[in-house]
């Protein structure tokens, strides 16, 4: 045949009685909600798995004879209702804030704008690279179903982030696929007109047009950026093709259009948020647009910036310096250009936000967000100290451990994680338990009420679709490879056990940098070959991970893990799994034993699959890094304490000892004692007390309520607060900071009095210390007494603050005189401290000022 060919796709029309099916495909509810992905497996079990779990693909495949036949079918038709009903409950109870959100929240309303480079709710809608997309999907889902007034904001990527396959030798193929847009779960946004909605992003000598995709995440909204519109120059319409992919230029032009573009954006669609969180500094550019719309409001800068930040939130979620993006300072200066002319700024001032000791002159989107945010936080309590100690710059005089920087353990939504045997189990004997997620004696009697052998049956029974799953995963790989048919058999007989001789399954899936230590349990294969291989007790290791495309020394742990893994003794033992999703991942947490994680302290700013692994029962074999130094409990898995050795070297191997110690002295062992019964009562008590610990504390839920009480409603009510009277108190706040600037290298403090070594209990310490104020006033400062009472171990206490309050002093030098009396008695010790105190400010240290005495 000659001549051109075309296309035509033909879709099977819904048939009235299934009509409402289009809406249960078009809201990512289905992301977590099991009963409707259940629905549409159950139309077409094959096509389903055919189009990667995805509803409105699947709607465009199915048959019209098969629509038909369910049409007619009276079981299906009442499974459609139920769900159905299970949808429009889920939208009518969320369209107000729960009552959890109500009890936070009070009085105060408004609307949080979330911005993030990735969100990672389901396979079907792939623009996300790993944890931090992850987190934020589960973020939205919690806001979701809390009710919360929330909207979200992103980018358009066409291509996404890559897939990957794994080639015989052990190199990773990235695969950057384009979407077709009608194949997502996304609607085009039109303005009034119904012509799509447009906006601008200045950039250097041009307008960069965007427009504006919608996915319904429950009750509300993301807004996905893309700059693929004709108006736009072909470079400028792939600004938003990959996720991660490009240059320095092309990945703050991304972020010019993430941050500028999303505050547009909201702008254009009439939404007036009350709190911004910038998750992780690639938004943080949305704080420059606020500002400029303040100054063009007619605001000077520093009180429009003041004003911005203290609506503002900041999460940061990496030590790790690759994840923190530092522009050249020509090329900040080449795209900050238009902003600093549009804010009558000298360039040179807009570029100071970015810039600091520690990077020259480069431009870094962490310490721009740092300085434009008044409400910031770590994603752990380890995590905290380190991200304290490395932004310290910030607060200069404050102790770290007293830096306002906050932590938010994060938490996963247990309903999208939770395999779907468990949701079933729970729904069955325990209705109600979505709500009551948080409930830790509600976990726990439950959990510790289900009988060892009906826990162990379903156990095994999540294991073995696990296992089947990733066989069948495998098999494609190896096939793909050009492995024979009757090679892949022997390789993966392991994975289609008889009932009782399963081995028990490790995992280590997540992304391969190098800090995670992938191959850590390769320092010494012997041993390790040794614990896979024992007939009684038969160990199988599952790896699953991507490495960033330009990430050399990680693909490089690939293709050592693949090599091991073709190894004689390694060959049907060890596996490395390619394309880690979202789908691969909610199968590897539902059925592994053992989920290990072995990165370099503290590097794990949290971590969040070990979580997810033990709430469905697994135990966690870690390193006390992230969440994991919160959650180990001592029967509820296993943990590692990290060396603190200055070589790496060394350290790496005193670990990697320690580990596979454990494994065969401990956990193996325990796996595998199962006497007459067929499984072991001390292996599943602590399973147990996985889920009962861990499900009811890092949870999204929990992790939400954190966030609104901690972070969105103070910095709802600050932002209020300073813009007020249009914005006159954060320009007092501004003008007060300046003068306390100027003055505080001058002052000074000194003891007026002689030192008292010993008074009785009751009495007053005499403290007397002259401040030099250097024309500040006596209340600008707050004088603190840190005491610490030594008990008789020789341990301390933890410190209190007794305050100081002023007299009249003469000359701009005022006393400051201790006045309370001090009850306990025991051996103290005491410092005296200042540093500026002002109503307004959002937290006592906020201006980094402090001197001791
Ligand atoms: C949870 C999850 C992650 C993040 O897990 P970490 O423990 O932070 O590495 C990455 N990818 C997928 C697919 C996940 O489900």
């Amino acid at each position: 045949m000659s001549g051109q060919k075309y296309v035509l796709e033909v879709q099977a029309r819904l048939p009235d009685a299934l009509s409402e099916l289009k809406a249960l495909s078009e809201n990512l509810l289905y992301a977590w909600d099991r009963h409707i992905r259940g629905l549409f497996w159950r139309m077409d079990t094959a096509l389903w798995e055919r189009c990667g779990h995805n509803p409105k693909v699947f709607l465009r495949r199915i048959s019209q004879e098969r629509l038909a036949e369910l049409a007619g079918n009276a079981a299906f038709l009442e499974e459609y209702q139920y769900v159905l009903g299970l949808f429009r409950t889920y939208r009518d109870q969320t369209r107000t804030p729960s009552a959890l959100v109500a009890e936070k929240m009070g009085a105060e309303d408004g609307l949080i704008a979330y911005f993030c480079a990735e969100y990672g709710l389901h396979e079907s809608l792939p623009i996300y690279s790993g944890g931090l997309g992850i987190l934020a999907g589960d973020h939205c889902k919690a806001a979701s179903g809390l009710g919360l007034p929330f909207v979200a904001v992103g980018l358009m990527y066409r291509q996404g982030y890559f897939r990957q396959q794994i080639e015989r030798d052990g190199t990773q193929n990235a695969i950057f696929q384009p979407h077709d847009l009608r194949d997502l779960p996304i609607m085009r946004v039109d303005g009034d007109d119904g012509e799509p909605l447009q906006i601008t992003v200045p950039f250097p000598d041009r307008e960069v047009a965007v427009q504006i995709w919608k996915a319904e995440i429950g009750h509300l909204a993301l807004y996905l950026l893309d700059t693929d519109v004709a108006d736009n120059a072909r470079s400028d319409c792939s600004i938003t093709f990959q996720l991660y992919g490009g240059d320095r230029r092309r990945r703050i032009e991304q972020e010019l259009i993430l941050g500028v573009g999303g505050v547009r954006a909201l702008r254009a669609l009439g939404l007036k948020p009350s709190v911004w969180h910038v998750n992780e500094g690639h938004a943080a550019f949305l704080m420059i647009e606020r500002c400029r719309e303040a100054i063009e409001a007619g605001m000077r800068f520093e009180a429009a910036m003041e004003q911005v930040a203290g609506a503002t939130v900041f999460t940061t979620h990496t030590p790790v310096a690759a994840g923190h993006d530092v522009f050249e300072p020509d090329l900040a200066a080449t795209y900050l250009g238009p902003y600093a002319r549009a804010m009558n700024l000298d360039l040179d001032e807009l570029l100071a936000l970015g810039q600091s000791e520690q990077n020259d002159a480069a431009f870094n989107m962490t310490t721009l967000a740092l300085r434009t945010s008044r409400y910031q936080n770590a994603v752990s309590r380890i995590h905290r100290g380190v991200t304290a100690g490395m932004e310290s710059h910030i607060w200069p005089q404050v102790p770290v451990d007293e830096s306002p920087l906050q932590y938010v353990t994060n938490g996963v939504h247990v309903q999208t994680f939770l395999s779907r045997q468990w949701s079933y189990f729970f729904d069955m004997h325990a209705p109600g338990w979505r709500v009551r997620q948080c409930d830790h004696h509600f976990w726990r009697n439950l959990v510790e009420s289900i009988p060892d052998q009906q826990f162990w049956l379903q156990r095994m029974s999540i294991k073995a679709d696990m296992l089947d799953y990733v066989a069948r995963c495998l098999t494609r790989q190896y096939r793909r490879q050009g492995v024979g048919d009757a090679h892949i058999e022997r390789r993966l007989a392991v994975l289609r056990p008889t009932f009782g001789r399963d081995p028990m399954v490790m995992v280590f899936a997540r992304r391969f940098a190098t800090y995670k230590r992938a191959t850590l349990l390769l320092r010494d294969p012997d041993r390790l070959a040794a614990l896979l291989n024992d007939a009684e007790r038969p160990v199988i290791l599952l790896f699953a991970g991507k490495a960033h495309p330009a990430d050399e020394p990680g693909q490089a742990l690939i293709r050592t893990l693949v090599e091991y893994s073709r190894k004689p003794q390694f060959a049907g033992r060890l596996f490395v799994l390619e394309d880690y999703d979202l789908a691969l991942g909610r199968q590897l947490v539902a059925g592994a034993d053992v989920w290990l994680n072995t990165p370099l302290y503290p590097m794990e700013a949290c971590g969040t699959s070990g979580q997810k692994a033990a709430l469905n029962g697994a135990l966690n074999v870690s390193v006390l890094d992230g969440w994991w130094g919160e959650g180990f409990q001592g029967d509820n898995g296993w943990g590692i304490t990290p060396y603190s050795h200055s070589d790496p070297d060394r350290r790496d191997h005193y670990e990697a000892e320690d580990l596979l110690d454990l494994l065969e002295d401990e956990v193996v062992p325990l796996y595998f004692n199962r006497g007459d019964l067929g499984y072991s009562p001390g292996w599943i008590a602590r399973a147990k007390a996985a889920i009962y610990t861990v499900l009811p504390r890092f949870n999204a839920q929990r992790m939400l309520l954190d966030y609104i009480e901690n972070l969105y409603l103070p910095a709802t009510r600050h932002g209020r607060r300073l813009a007020e009277d249009d914005g006159q108190p954060a320009a007092d706040l501004v003008a007060w900071k300046q003068r306390v600037a100027q003055a505080w290298p001058g002052v000074t403090l000194s003891r007026s009095n002689g030192r008292a070594e010993q008074i009785d209990s009751g009495d007053t310490l005499e403290l007397h210390v002259a401040v030099e104020l250097q024309g500040l006033g006596a209340d600008d400062l707050q004088l603190e007494c840190v005491m610490t009472r030594v008990r008789d171990d020789g341990e301390t206490e933890s410190a209190i603050c007794c305050r100081l309050v002023p007299e009249n002093g003469d000359n701009g030098t005022a006393i400051y005189r201790l006045a309370e009396p001090i009850e306990v008695p025991g051996l103290y010790e005491y410092q005296v401290r200042a540093y500026p105190c002002h109503p307004m400010l959002a937290h006592p240290f906020e201006t980094g000022l402090m001197r001791w005495l």
